[in-house]
């Protein structure tokens, strides 16, 4: 799908350039017009005649698109460590260096959302050590486009949080509701989508499995089970929302194993909510184990958020070059430090979300002294990237917007022979609203301050918590909510050391295991 500006211009302000362009900020992929003066930003909105964001941009998008751009803290330049300091560095230097350290040793790729998938194309043809913060799946990770989520009759939710991650799909739920569908949520913390809920129950993650595994099974269940199992049943099509971040969980296989179930014997849609990698990769936690047997890193994104202080200690002995937005704990901790184009200012193809869609959408922002990964490492290395070679290209230049071919998940041989981790309470950590990039940005920090452990009253009282909880030696402020489920305790994940505002804690300081979502505490 190709846009071109509207006739009329949406705003009022003065401009002389306007750009249109798909926002990367989700899978949600909405258009939007930039409007510029002599190369600044004026004003942005959405385009009204796209179908996907129907004229509308949510926070994060304008945060990224707009406020990123020109945050005094963005990082700009090329920056190298020398003792305790970092000093700049010219291109030509900085890709000498570059040339010398990654040319010897084992190499390690982290990639993370900001990484374009050109810069995946291209450590991909370097190493299989392509290492990604989201969860990797090899079918399609969505039967549904969320704009036809509005035709569902039922909707059951499983842990998806639409609101925050995939922002503006929230649109085709409440479409759905009002046309009389039926949404029950089954969740360990009171998501947004909870108050459009005709029916919802707030579980800790083994129970929402079991309640899942319910329904799968011949034998009479108890009522709320027997009710959504009749539903599945009589509404044909009905549409199961599923988090991501359970895919990165000790639950992945179970609700692998139970949504091609459900697939199979009711014909339900299905579609993940949040951020998955739908190319080969490998998880993060193969990283940790096999941490010592890299010489050099090259990180895109904030991954050391998620690295155990001994980690963190023996960085000393490897190369690390990254590329960020902000300088985060990565950037603090890197040897080589670019500033990352942000997917605004680069051709861009967004890929890393669980709509089983690609969307291209062209570069609307001209910075300076900001790098593309694919470029610096392949000038470095003497290697060209193209993303003409692409296998999807083609039909992405001509049509904008392109399926991924993958296998349903139907069709997938999950054996529905899994291990069903148990717990007394759950360590839940998950990003909100505000992700990484919105803590450097004081009016989106605003809306969550502090990073702070959030529990259900009874279980607070039930083992004898009041103001605070130690979790990993840290010290959390404890909130206490009826909006948690029993047996369990939530973190916002986002926070880290290096944060301008309100700093917090990166997950791989109090995580047994950071790259997990849930891990059970007690
Ligand atoms: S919903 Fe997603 S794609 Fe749309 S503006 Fe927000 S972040 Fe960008």
């Amino acid at each position: 799908m190709s846009l071109e500006p509207t006739k009329i211009p949406l705003t009022v302000k003065e401009f002389d350039s306007q750009k249109v362009g798909f926002c990367a900020g989700c899978g949600c992929a909405c258009g939007y017009i930039l409007y510029q003066k002599e190369g600044k930003i004026v004003d942005l909105y959405g385009h009204p005649a796209d179908p996907r964001g129907m004229g509308s941009l949510c926070t994060k998008g304008i945060a990224y698109i707009q406020e990123a751009t020109t945050n005094p803290m963005r990082l700009k330049g090329i920056f190298m460590r020398k003792g305790d300091e970092f000093i700049s560095v010219d291109y030509a230097q900085a890709l000498e260096i570059l040339k010398g350290k990654l040319s010897k040793g084992k190499t390690a790729f982290l990639l993370g959302r900001q990484a374009g998938l050109e810069d995946y194309l291209l450590a991909r043809s370097l190493s299989e050590d392509v290492f990604v913060d989201a969860p990797i799946v090899e079918f399609m990770p969505s039967s549904l486009k969320p704009t036809d989520w509005k035709r569902a009759k039922f909707i059951l939710s499983v842990d998806a949080e639409p609101v925050f991650s995939e922002v503006m799909a929230t649109r085709w739920v409440v479409d759905a509701i009002e046309a009389g569908a039926y949404l029950f949520c089954l969740s360990s913390r009171y998501e947004t989508t909870c108050a459009k809920a005709k029916d919802r129950l707030l579980l800790k993650p083994d129970s929402i499995i079991e309640f899942l595994q319910a329904i799968l099974k011949p034998e009479k269940g108890d009522s709320k089970v027997e009710f959504v199992k009749r539903s599945l049943f009589l509404m044909r099509g009905a549409l199961v929302l599923v988090g991501a971040h359970l895919l990165n969980s000790p639950f992945r296989e179970a609700i692998l194993s139970i949504l091609a179930g459900l697939r199979k014997k009711f014909g339900v849609n299905y579609s993940f909510v949040g951020d998955l990698m739908p190319f080969p990769a490998k998880p993060m936690e193969e990283f940790f184990e096999r941490f010592e047997e890299f010489d050099n890193l090259v990180v895109v994104g904030n991954h050391f958020r998620y690295l155990r202080e001994d980690h963190l200690k023996a960085l000393k002995d490897k190369f690390v070059v990254s590329f960020q937005v902000f300088p985060n704990i990565t950037a603090h901790y890197s040897d080589m430090l670019f500033a990352l184009s942000m997917y605004q200012e680069r051709d861009f193809i967004n890929y890393r979300h669980g709509f089983g869609y690609l969307v291209y959408s062209p570069k609307t922002v001209d910075a300076q002294d900001v790098y593309s990964p694919a470029d610096v490492l392949g000038k470095a290395l003497g290697l060209r990237v193209s993303l003409k070679d692409f296998e999807y290209y083609e039909d992405l230049e001509t049509k904008g917007e392109v399926e991924l071919r993958m296998e349903d998940i139907g069709s997938k041989g999950f054996s529905g022979d899994y291990y069903t981790r148990k717990g007394e309470l759950f360590l839940y950590t998950d990003s909100t609203l505000v992700e990484d990039l919105g803590h450097w940005n004081p009016w989106t920090h605003e809306m969550e301050r502090f990073q702070r452990a959030y529990i259900n009253t009874h279980t607070a009282r039930r083992i004898g918590l009041k103001d605070s909880i130690q979790i990993g030696g840290i010290s959390f402020d404890l909130i206490t909510t009826e909006n948690i489920a029993e047996g369990v305790i939530f973190i916002p994940s986002e926070y880290e050391e290096f944060q301008p505002f309100d700093p917090g804690h990166r997950v791989g300081a109090f995580l047994k295991n950071p790259y997990h979502r849930y891990e059970v505490f007690l």
